[in-house]
């Protein structure tokens, strides 16, 4: 009824938790403070091969459990939370505020008419809602590959060496780029699109929701 449209335009009704749909967000933060502790989440420094990269949390428990229901069950609300509380960690990061584009990794095709969305374009969604920065749409996977948790790290590599290609990378020119994906595990994939962005004079940066607990 137009009048509830009226009281709630006037007194906001207040917002939910996107992540447990009971408790309220806490002021400045996309979750609640009981969803959002329980993902023990944590920044940290990665040098990969003296690229400065960035991830907030471990791969395991809860944040393992919450990238799985992004993943393969299609939780965009909570691929839009982790891709919040990234943009807000991207934010206060001193070495990131040069940053010019945000380029998630692409999906092939197949796999996103199998899952329905990109979970990295999400996760960079949620990152340029908090932290305006444009986001490079134009990396293409060409080739479906593997599963890459199955695999060794040669093998990843040997997997990804033609697997993606930029289009219009002269935008990427003079660049800071920040290469955005779910989960670091080996490093293959962030290399494989960090020598792309090289390629093209762009300088890459990466950050991840989580990394293997394994690389620790
Ligand atoms: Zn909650």
């Amino acid at each position: 009824m137009w009048w509830q449209d009226l009281i709630d335009l006037v007194y906001p009704p207040p917002l939910l938790c996107p992540l447990c749909q009971i408790a309220l967000i806490e002021e400045g933060l996309p979750g609640c403070r009981s969803c959002l502790d329980q993902l023990n989440l944590g920044w940290r420094c990665l040098d990969i091969s003296g690229y400065a990269c960035y991830s907030m949390g471990i791969y395991e428990q809860r944040l393992k459990e919450l990238l799985g229901e992004v993943k393969y069950h299609r939780n965009y609300q909570a691929g839009m939370v982790l891709g919040q509380v990234l943009g807000l960690a991207c934010q206060e990061e001193s070495s990131l505020q040069g940053v010019d584009w945000l380029l998630p990794v692409p999906l092939h095709p197949n796999r996103l008419e199998k899952r329905g969305f990109n979970q990295a374009l999400v996760l960079a969604e949620g990152i340029r809602s908090v932290w305006k920065r444009n986001i490079f749409g134009g990396a293409i996977r060409r080739h479906d590959t593997e599963p890459l948790r199955d695999q060794g790290p040669i093998a990843r590599r040997r997997s990804l060496s033609h697997a993606f290609l930029l289009n219009n990378p002269t935008r990427l020119q003079g660049k800071r780029v920040l290469i955005v994906d779910d989960i670091f595990t080996t490093g293959a994939t962030f290399q494989t699109m960090a020598g792309l962005v090289q390629l093209y004079q762009g300088i890459p940066l990466g950050v991840f929701v989580a990394k293997s607990p394994r690389e620790e």
